[in-house]
């Protein structure tokens, strides 16, 4: 019996564009194991048959479409009879607030989630004024649609359910979990490229390797994301670690 089963709905042109990411991996892991239900919703069954299309000329002229408010509108209405008044609705785009793992660790906490995937040249205004409660960029470029933003979503979201993946814990030493970038990790062989192991990691004494891990990750989150650094606060052990990688960084380098 599991604890908790989390429900997103998907609002979308192309639904088929999903097959293959719920036929593999963590997604199809957490929909087997019944942790995650998605319910789609295709915007093509929203067409009105008069218009026969779910997109328009925008008004005042220019090029492109936009995606009409009544298809998708009627979608949100529809996936919230079937999944409750309640669901918190979100619109992808690059307008949005950037996607970080703080804020997929919030989505976790919903019960149900509603995502709206825009195309063309973007969905009419009053839909985000009526119906969107929150806007979710996936970074500062332009995709074409918001499917591959929703299934980046579905990912980082699936990976985080308990008991979806086999080493649950291992997702609470990844990047950012803590603020800082992971450690480097090694496996077989021992030698390849002329580059052995660090030799800590063959010394089977774990308290030595556990402190080797942190100073790795301080190391590395002050090598490729320093700007990391700043956001949190650093306990006198974690300075003292960052020292001492900075002192032998460089001392390698030289
Ligand atoms: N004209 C819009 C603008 O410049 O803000 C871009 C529209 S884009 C070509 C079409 C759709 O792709 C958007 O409605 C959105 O759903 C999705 N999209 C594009 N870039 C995205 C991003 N960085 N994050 C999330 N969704 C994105």
């Amino acid at each position: 019996m599991i604890e908790k089963q989390m429900k997103i709905g998907i609002i979308s042109l192309f639904p088929e564009m999903f097959s293959s990411t719920i036929k593999f991996g963590i997604i199809h892991k957490a929909i087997k194991k019944r942790f995650l239900k998605l319910y789609f919703y295709d915007l093509k069954s929203q067409v009105d048959t008069y218009r026969k299309s779910i997109d328009d000329r925008p008004y005042g002229g220019g090029y492109g479409t936009i995606v009409m408010a009544s298809p998708v509108i009627r979608s949100i209405y529809s996936a919230k009879k079937k999944l409750g008044k309640n669901s918190k609705v979100l619109y992808l785009s690059p307008q949005g607030k950037i996607l970080d793992q703080n804020s997929i660790r919030k989505f976790l906490k919903e019960e149900v989630l509603l995502l709206v995937c825009g195309r063309y040249r973007g969905i009419d205004e009053r839909i985000i004024e009526n119906e969107i409660h929150e806007e979710w960029s996936i970074g500062n470029y332009i995709l074409s649609c918001g499917e591959f933003a929703a299934m980046v979503i579905l990912d980082a979201i699936a990976r985080l359910i308990p008991g979806v993946t086999n080493c649950y814990k291992s997702t609470e030493k990844d990047s950012f979990s803590k603020g800082l970038l992971d450690h480097p990790h090694y496996t077989r062989p021992k030698t390849i490229g002329g580059l052995d192991i660090p030799s800590v990691l063959l010394s089977g004494n774990h308290k030595k390797i556990e402190i080797w891990r942190e100073k790795q990750s301080l190391g590395q989150t002050w090598l490729k994301r320093p700007e990391l650094l700043k956001k949190i606060h650093l306990t006198q052990r974690q300075r003292y670690l960052l020292n001492l990688f900075q002192k032998e960084y460089k001392r390698k380098s030289r």
